[in-house]
């Protein structure tokens, strides 16, 4: 066993194994810096992802025979490296994060003591960590922290799937046994993330009993709309459930009135003698804006432009109200900027839980003895990591003022990057309000953005102009290695003047993600968007001709 022990830290702190194991670190940070290249996106050269590519790793894949030396084992890892893409400057296309540094050595703690975050006993470094986050964050948010609860979980989607499981439970308590009611229903907004969609169908509600509401100019919920069909399903019998609250959509951080929201649900409620009806605040995308619920616009003492000062207001007032929410969630991978996967839902009311939660003797290898007090019986999976750990280590880091100066540079870097892109080319028209996302989209001539918007182009017209940037997207991703924009094929949906279908609008996306995509870049974000569309419009004139 001595040569297996090799495989393994010491158990006894000695120095020789550490230094073992932070030299292979120190390769690796070695070699990953070396791949960086602040010029491009990727870390190195990209593998030829040519079309048998996974066949031929399928092929020769087997488990070798013999162990590897280390340094062997690492090479091989950092080959998967190679042209990996990294969050820099010129990666403009998702909510993708480049880890802080806190977070990282957040993770690498957990990994190092391996906690299970299921039981305090087998976990409780990130038990406690759990703890403090949910309630660091509940009162950030405006949830009692002496009532509320929370937990880390897979994703914004998870929180989803979890916050519906909780619905129903607190609907219908013996639906553990019975089986889901059949007569439910949910609603969202028709931006909102596919989260839900996979919800219904995963309970067994199905997806029938999933009702998507239009929404406005704003890419909010139509809150007229929502009520319309809420009594509609009421009418036929059927019982409203669970309204999912999408505090900044995927492409375009629309932000749907919570207060609103809530209002009618009440008056449903009371008028119907129904039960009340869950609302999750979907804040995957937006939950950290709740960062500004308290800035003082009055003095500004971090000093933002009165532009970025005027968006922000604008989120404080909409954030303030997902303390209405019964859950919300707290994607940190997202804009919080820390590694995969590092989502804490944040639950209302511990009591939802009681709905859901495990009797011990369903319980025997964990949490029914009298050592250990934290038991996380009522999550969905069983071992958890402990990803409290690495949202923790930011908090600390960062501080609320840290995160502040970071989300603020998101919306002035796109305020700049609208201002210089309407400047530098004609055929364009932003197609969101001002956020941390800028949707835009060219035309083959002038733009003509609010005739489009306002209903008056036909079928016709529209799908051109789709193609067009479907095309546009094809030019620009084939130089993804330089700075990589995104794109949606539905950023809304709009009715054309000619016919009753609603047609949804492609459009590309710049995404302001990163802490190096700061005001100084914007001219060449610009520039690249200008002489690519510059190419694409002679190349098309040619082909045309
Ligand atoms: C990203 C996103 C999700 C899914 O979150 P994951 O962490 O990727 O599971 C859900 N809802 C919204 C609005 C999102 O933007």
């Amino acid at each position: 066993m001595k040569e297996m022990q090799k495989l393994f830290p010491s158990i006894d702190g000695n120095e020789y194994q550490r230094e073992e194991i932070i030299s292979h670190i120190k390769n690796i940070f070695t070699e990953i810096d070396e791949l960086k290249d602040p010029s491009k996106l990727t870390l190195g050269e990209m593998p030829e992802y040519t079309e048998d590519y996974y066949n031929r790793v399928i092929q020769q894949a087997m488990v070798p025979e013999m162990g590897l030396p280390m340094e062997d084992t690492v090479q091989k890892l950092l080959n998967l490296v190679k042209g990996h893409r990294y969050v820099n400057r010129n990666y403009v296309a998702n909510a993708a994060p480049l880890p802080n540094i806190a977070s990282i050595l957040g993770n690498l703690i957990m990994v190092l003591v391996n906690g299970n975050n299921l039981w305090d006993v087998e976990g409780p470094a990130a038990a406690t960590a759990e703890v403090e986050v949910t309630s660091m964050l509940s009162k950030l948010i405006g949830y009692d922290a002496t009532v509320s609860t929370g937990y880390t979980t897979w994703g914004g989607q998870g929180a989803v799937f979890q916050s519906l499981r909780l619905a129903i439970a607190r609907h219908a308590p013996q639906s553990n046994r019975n089986g889901v009611p059949n007569n439910v229903y949910c609603f969202c907004s028709e931006l909102s993330h596919y989260s839900l969609y996979k919800s219904v169908e995963a309970t067994g509600i199905g997806i029938d009993n999933m009702i998507r509401v239009k929404v406005k100019e704003d890419h909010s919920m139509d809150l007229e709309d929502l009520q319309e069909k809420m009594e509609q399903v009421i009418a036929e019998g059927g019982i409203p459930l669970y309204v999912l609250a999408t505090m900044g959509t995927t492409d375009t951080f629309g932000i749907d009135d919570l207060a609103g929201m809530k209002r009618i649900t009440e008056e449903l409620e009371q008028k119907n003698g129904l039960n009340p009806i869950y609302i999750h605040a979907d804040s995957a995308m937006g939950g950290m804006y709740t960062f500004f619920n308290e800035y003082d616009f009055e003095n500004n003492p971090l000093q933002f432009d009165e532009k970025v000062c005027d968006v922000l207001t604008n989120y404080q007032q909409k954030f303030r109200n997902i303390r209405l929410a019964d859950s919300m969630v707290f994607d940190f991978h997202k804009l919080g900027q820390t590694p995969y996967i590092t989502s804490l839902f944040l639950i209302k009311d511990k009591e939802y839980l009681k709905y859901v939660d495990l009797d011990a003797s369903e319980t025997p290898y964990v949490g029914n003895r009298g050592y250990g007090s934290y038991h996380t019986s009522y999550t969905l999976e069983c071992s958890r990591m402990g990803s409290a750990m690495a949202i923790y280590a930011s908090l600390l880091a960062f501080g609320v003022e840290g995160y502040q100066e970071l989300l603020a540079n998101y919306i002035r870097v796109n305020i700049a990057f609208r201002e210089a892109l309407t400047k530098e080319v004609q055929n364009v028209a932003m197609t969101n309000d001002i956020s941390p996302i800028t949707t835009f989209r060219f035309y083959p001539e002038a733009q003509k953005w609010n005739d489009e918007r306002d209903g008056h182009l036909t079928c016709e017209e529209m799908t051109e102009i789709n193609q067009f940037n479907d095309e546009f997207a094809e030019v620009l991703g084939l130089e993804r290695d330089t700075i990589f924009f995104g794109n949606t094929r539905k950023q809304r949906l709009i009715e054309p003047v000619n016919s009753d279908q609603r047609i949804p609008v492609y459009a590309h996306k710049f995404f302001a993600v990163s802490p190096y995509t700061t005001i100084e870049e914007i001219d060449r974000y610009v520039a690249f968007l200008k002489e690519h569309m510059a190419f694409y419009l002679k190349t098309r004139e040619q082909i045309l001709v």
